[in-house]
């Protein structure tokens, strides 16, 4: 009985072992900040002023097949942050280092190669245009922003614009797909940000910061 017992055990451990667990590393809980550095980053110019945001969504379920991508040295591609829905924040780039998202692009200003001088989050979102985008996901990117707004990688940031908007050709990337923009106003006025959005050659969204009377 003795022995039965012990195989059941050894058998229902080895089921428990073979069920994909995802890593505790990619959850680190609500507004809370992991260190999963990835590979695929390089130097900035010397010149370059670290003044825009880019928001992208990662077109995948989970923070960790993201995570996992952008370790992958043979992706070729990163982010700063990773954002997942639950308001875990995955930084795998130090801003100070020029990570790998923006892809071929150009700023309202005429800059080019957007990934100089930008610091990159990518929100964990399928891309279904029905999909919502939860709270506390939205909150930790507003507190992550803010937070790049305070601290100064080589400059204050004054832009925050989507993916899409950069995305040379236009119509390339569009994401992130219906991303609550309304979410980062506040923040936009009190750091003087500029947010653009939308496709750059139509329905684009521009909004200025309003000076508080
Ligand atoms: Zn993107």
């Amino acid at each position: 009985m003795k022995i039965i017992a012990s195989l059941l055990i050894g058998a229902l451990g080895a089921m428990a072992l073979a069920q994909p667990v995802e890593d505790v590393r990619y959850r680190p809980g609500k507004f809370k900040v992991a260190w999963i550095p990835s590979p695929n980053y390089n130097s900035r110019p010397e010149d370059a002023l670290v003044d825009t945001i880019i928001l992208h969504h990662t077109a995948g379920p989970t923070t960790s097949s993201c995570v996992r991508w952008f370790e992958n040295p043979e992706s070729q591609v990163s982010a700063h942050y990773v954002v997942g829905k639950d308001g875990s924040i995955i930084q795998m780039v130090m801003p100070f280092y020029r990570a790998w998202h923006a892809g071929v692009s150009k700023d309202a200003r005429g800059k080019e190669g957007l990934n100089n001088f930008t610091i990159g989050i990518e929100i964990v979102h399928t891309g279904d245009p029905a999909e919502a985008y939860p709270d506390d996901q939205v909150m930790a990117v507003r507190l992550l922003c803010g937070y790049l707004c305070r601290i100064k990688y080589r400059n204050q940031i004054v832009q925050i614009l989507s993916h899409e908007f950069i995305a040379v050709p236009p119509g390339r990337k569009p994401d992130p797909i219906n991303y609550p923009w309304d979410s980062l106003n506040d923040l936009a006025d009190e750091f003087g940000i500029t947010m653009m959005h939308g496709r750059s050659d139509k329905g684009t969204v521009v909004r200025l910061p309003q000076k508080a009377n």
